[in-house]
């Protein structure tokens, strides 16, 4: 199975190491080609706004918006930024999934944390929190249609969702030993 992870900007590395523990071969995503014979694909987190302006250079934009409406699709933290229809500002955006986001949420860099959630979804999700990582993490305001919350913090703030083939993290996965996301977004590619 070949899954794509988008090598613009931010921690793509991280991502490719996790896939490959789970026996995937990633792939290097920066050109239109490089979408070829792919099943799905993670969009990092960095800078949403260096991304948007990364994808519109590299002209990814549309061919990527074509490929996640076929395929499913992953972004953590600006991944999630850049899946979302409204984030409040105006910078280029894959515009996908149903969900209102807010950019820096939780303050700034200094104010990054690390957070045990309950994550149902996930294998033993019930009895086994997730180690969240947050790094000047947007949140979640709202979901509308089909998407749903699938992890919220102790204060009841939203902070992942899915949309059918679509993930969204506030968080970040690819920075902790737990691979159980990743999983979760290997198993939407096979069903
Ligand atoms: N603050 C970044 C943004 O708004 C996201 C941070 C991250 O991906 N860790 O794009």
């Amino acid at each position: 199975m070949k899954i794509g992870v988008l090598s613009l900007q931010g921690d793509f590395i991280e991502h490719a190491q996790m896939l490959s523990e789970l026996g995937v071969d990633p792939v290097a995503v920066r050109l239109p080609e490089d979408l070829r014979e792919l099943e799905g694909l993670i969009i990092p987190g960095g800078e949403s706004t260096t991304i948007g302006k990364l994808l519109i250079a590299f002209h990814l934009l549309e061919p990527l918006r074509k490929f996640a409406i076929q395929k499913p699709v992953w972004g953590t933290c600006a991944g999630m930024i850049l899946l979302a229809k409204d984030v409040g500002t105006d910078q280029p955006l894959l515009s996908l999934m149903d969900i209102k986001v807010q950019r820096n949420a939780f303050g700034r860099q200094a104010d990054s944390f690390e957070a045990y959630l309950h994550v149902p979804v996930l294998k033993n999700g019930e009895t086994q929190p997730f180690p969240a990582v947050f790094i000047r993490a947007p949140r979640l305001i709202s979901v509308k249609n089909d998407a749903v919350v699938i992890a919220e913090l102790a204060d009841g703030t939203a902070v992942a969702a899915q949309q059918g083939k679509w993930l969204a993290t506030a968080f970040h996965p690819e920075l902790t030993r737990d691979t159980r996301f990743h999983q979760y977004f290997l198993k939407l590619i096979n069903v």
